[in-house]
This record gives C-alpha cells, structure tokens and sequence, in this order.
C-alpha cells in the first residue's frame, strides 16, 4: 500500500520519473530472480538461499492464519512477474492459492514448471496421511497429511536444498552460489538444531495442548506429547461438550500450557485454561507474527524460551 503510494508521488515530479526510470533500466541490467513464496518462512529461507541474487515477497502477513488467506488482486499482480513460487503444498493454501495462480496468468509459475516449488514434496515424513478416504464434509482441513511442516527446523533444513535446486534451473548461472549459501544455512540450522535439542530435553514426553493441529512436526522433533486441541476438528470451532472433555483430559494428562498461534480464538482457550488451571502461550508460527520472530530460526528461540521457561522443574 505504501510503497505503491510512494509511487505515484514519484509519477508525479518529471525529474522523479526520470529517476525511477533510469533505476528499472539499471536495475534490469542485473536482473534479480523474483521469489514469491505463500507464507513468511518459506520467504525467509529462501531469501538466506538466494542472498543478493533474488528479491522475496511472502502473500501471507505472519499473523494470518495460512489456512485462510484473502485473495486480493495485488497478490495476483505479484505472481505475474514473479520467476519462483514456493508454495507450502498438502492443500495448506488451497483456499487461496489456486485462485491467485489464475488470475496471475503466469506459465513460468505454475504448478508442474520450473518456476513452481512445493516445499512438502522436500519433506521426508509427513505426518497424519490419512489412511482411507478423507470426508471433507467433516471441514477436515488437513486431507493430504498434516501441512504445518515447516514447524521442524529439520524441514526447514531440506526446504532450503529443494530451493537451491530450483533457483540452479532457474538462474544457472549462481547456481554455485545458490549452492554455497545453502550449505552455510544448512550448517548454521544444523548447529542451533543441536542446540535447541539440549535445550528442550527437560520438555521431552510432557503433555500439551494446542488450539489446532498445528505444533505436530514441533512435538515430534522434541519428543512433546500433544493430546488435546481446543478446535473440534482441524478448522471446526468446538462444542461446548467437546471443551468440558478437554478440560478433563488435560487433568488426567496434567496439561499445563495451551499453545496457541497469533490467530487463534483466544476466548474458547481461556475458558479451558482457567477450568484445566493451565496457561496460555501464544507463540509465533511464521517469521513476522511478531517483533521477536524476524527469520526463521528466531520461531524455535522463541518458542523454547517460553516452553522451557513454563516447564517444571524436572527431577
Ligand atoms: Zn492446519
């Protein structure tokens, strides 16, 4: 909005206009892979594996819940010049982002060329395949597996190479340096990922609960239990019955926190938490959610300092 303000100030002073020409025309001499990615910390990997050869522009803000994004016609007019889309996949977006892939009319980026990545299909394991047919009638907003995977710096680590090999087909020319830069990441997550284990080992088989179905991939690389969600079912708003047998759970399981994304419903989870006596942590899920959250490593930093601070002493 800004930016496209600043614009048309510029439009309008001659002397400006030359100038802003004169900046497209150098600026296209060294011409820069455009990347948009759907959500904020595919943005942030891959802006560390692209360094100065590529500019990054997430659609998603991190405070929006990904499930559910508006399609507004400026993220279209992003994906039409766009020379990368790195899309999250298992029907995370698939409220939104077939909608803005048609009105881009883009071919370099559309599902099936080189210009399009779904980072899931960089995953090893993902979690929560359903085993038979998914009835979507349900609202079941998971149906190809569980889609939160970028919640295991793991992930992150194999999203990383997956696009250094997309920006090598793309712009082979760096592909050396796409290649270099993905290992120097994969080296720095490698190290904090070790770090961040020993921090957590405290937190290992404890039991939490979530608003959604959100923090699988979180619990499954440090070994949490999660055994309750405030949701009824993944995109469902809950029951008052569903609540009461959530309060009783999180006793016999001696639950003590309710993770919540930015997004979530803080009214239902309060109820539970004050019925269960437990606490509430809003952590961010995507880089940007808030101040404290600017890449993609700062979501697990800030996720143990609150986790490992509300953990009880272990014996
Ligand atoms: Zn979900």
């Amino acid at each position: 909005m800004s930016r496209s303000k600043t614009g048309a100030r510029l439009l309008r002073a001659p002397w400006s206009a030359c100038l802003l020409l004169l900046g497209l025309v150098l600026g296209h001499a060294e011409a820069k892979v455009q990347i948009v990615t759907t959500l904020p910390n595919l943005a942030s990997i891959a802006s560390e594996v692209g360094g100065e050869w590529v500019e990054v522009e997430a659609i998603a803000a991190g405070y929006q819940d990904p499930h559910y994004v508006q399609a507004r016609p400026s993220y279209a007019r992003r994906l039409r010049d766009a020379d990368l889309l790195i899309a999250n996949g298992l029907e995370l977006e698939s409220g939104w982002l077939p909608l803005l892939i048609d009105s881009a009319r883009n071919p370099a980026v559309r599902p099936g060329s080189a210009g399009f990545l779904d980072a899931a299909s960089a995953v090893p394991r993902i979690l929560e395949v359903p085993g038979g047919p998914v009835d979507r009638s349900l609202g079941d907003v998971h149906p190809q597996g569980n889609p939160h995977l970028d919640l295991d710096p793991r992930n992150g680590v194999a999203i990383a190479a997956a696009i250094s090999r997309s920006l090598a087909k793309i712009d082979p020319g760096h592909a050396s340096v796409y290649e270099a830069n993905r290992a120097a990441y994969a080296r720095r997550l490698g190290d904090r990922i070790v770090a961040w284990e020993t921090r957590a080992a405290g937190l290992r088989g404890q039991a939490f609960v979530a608003f959604h179905k959100e923090w699988e991939y979180f619990g499954d690389w440090l070994g949490l239990r999660l055994v309750g969600y405030v949701e009824d079912r993944a995109g469902i708003p809950p029951t008052p019955r569903h609540l009461l047998d959530l309060v009783s759970t999180m006793e016999r399981e001696s639950v003590g926190t309710i993770l919540l994304a930015p997004y979530n419903d803080r009214k239902a989870a309060e109820g539970v938490a004050a019925e269960a006596g437990a606490e509430i942590r809003v952590l961010a899920t995507q880089v940007g959610a808030t101040a404290q959250v600017p890449r993609y490593e700062d979501l697990f930093e800030e996720a143990l300092n609150a986790l490992v601070a509300a953990a009880p002493p272990s014996h």
